[in-house]
């Protein structure tokens, strides 16, 4: 076992103490139905926290494919945006050639046109052939009013339908450039999302692994509150479930401290240190304020003590008396017993005095009826001899 996984047992013992407010070991200690049920609770808890484990783990798994579809998603957007950047990248090369060429004909055409004016002017006017020469073009040649009547018709148009296409040529390359860009772009964004569900899967598949870590150190966990559970359950067997001599003693129950008549927790469901507790007896607190010790406490009914254990947890001092018929009250928290395993005891003598020894906060007799080994609700057992 690492040391981890003892590190996990060690806290949740101590989470589980806390919330059921018990001291004892983790290992439960002599037979007592308190350390039946506290193991029982354990057991419960830990079976719990591995059944949010495993819905925590598929939840997990759930996201991590979730992230794996959008990375293949997005690899597959980011291949198709590299196809479509190469194809638009040879577009743009191809309209810069056409520019190329489209720009060598208007020169070609330019010069052919400069040559045969050079022609027409010495020709017709004798003028100064270094004012022709001196134009870098003959499109700003064209600008001059007086000369652009010298030049035929089909001359000017050609040049100008050369220049429209140029001009047509250029806004296509400004178009392809802008969609390489736009799509240049879109690559860049989709790289910085691959990156960011690159570092998403990273952190998904850590808490995945921290959970199937936790869940290794709760099976552990399980393990051992299991067995602790085991022999909690036999110890409780060995004490309430073979012991019973002979039948029952019959006869009604009677109210176990006469000078009391106060519950002050009923039997069954309640909220014990903010968790859920069955209560399987009734609480009778002797006093409010100073609280009052040592008020004698009555055999419910006649029988044989079977157990009597003086105890500063659980149940503290406490007394099993065994009625016969697999039936048995129990007498908790008292502050002394006034009787021995093995004495029989008459109803309505004086067995214990109130107390408030164990898990207990005030003096208060946690009393128990047990008929056929499960505790039953004593209120209404009692309820007539209740002062
Ligand atoms: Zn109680």
């Amino acid at each position: 076992m690492t040391k981890k996984i003892l590190k996990g047992v060690f806290c949740l013992a101590a989470v589980l103490c806390l919330c059921f407010g018990l001291l004892n070991p983790i290992i439960a200690s002599a037979g007592t139905m308190e350390d039946y049920q506290a193991a029982q609770e354990k057991l419960d808890q830990i079976n719990k926290e591995i059944a949010a484990l495993k819905t925590q783990k598929e939840k997990q798994e759930a996201e991590k494919k979730n992230a794996q579809t959008q990375i293949d998603l997005v690899k597959k957007q980011i291949e198709i945006l590299t196809g479509d950047i190469s194809r638009t990248n040879d577009d743009l090369l191809a309209k810069q050639e056409e520019l190329e060429q489209k720009k060598e004909d208007i020169q070609q055409t330019d010069e052919l046109f400069k040559e045969r004016l050079k022609a027409m002017y010495i020709m017709r006017s004798g003028g100064s052939l270094s004012t022709v020469l001196a134009v870098d073009s003959f499109s700003e040649f064209l600008t001059a009013a007086d000369t652009l009547q010298r030049i035929s018709v089909a001359d000017t148009e050609l040049l100008q339908l050369l220049e429209e296409q140029k001009k047509a040529i250029e806004e296509e390359e400004a178009r392809i450039q802008d969609r390489l860009n736009n799509l240049v772009e879109k690559q860049g964004e989709m790289e910085s999302k691959q990156a960011e569900l690159a570092s998403l899967m990273k952190t998904l598949d850590s808490s995945l692994s921290e959970t199937e870590a936790r869940q290794q150190a709760a099976s552990e966990t399980q393990k051992e509150v299991y067995q602790e559970y085991l022999r909690a359950k036999e110890a409780v067997e060995a004490e309430f479930g073979e012991g019973s001599t002979g039948d029952f003693v019959g006869g009604e129950w009677i109210w176990p401290v006469p000078t009391n008549g106060h519950i002050s927790s009923p039997f069954g469901w309640r909220t014990l240190y903010g968790v859920p507790d069955n209560h399987i007896g009734i609480d009778i607190a002797t006093g409010s304020g100073p609280y009052i010790f040592n008020q004698p406490i009555v055999a419910s009914n006649s029988g044989t003590v079977k157990t009597a254990i003086h105890s500063n947890k659980g149940y503290g001092n406490y007394l099993i008396i065994d009625h016969g018929g697999n039936n048995f009250t129990l007498y908790g928290h008292c502050n002394s017993l006034a009787v021995g395993v093995g004495d029989y005891v008459t109803q309505g003598q004086t067995i214990a005095y109130v107390g408030s020894t164990g898990n207990s906060t005030g003096p208060h007799l946690h009393f128990e009826i047990r008929l056929n080994g499960t505790p039953v609700d004593p209120a209404p057992l009692v309820a007539s001899t209740r002062p």
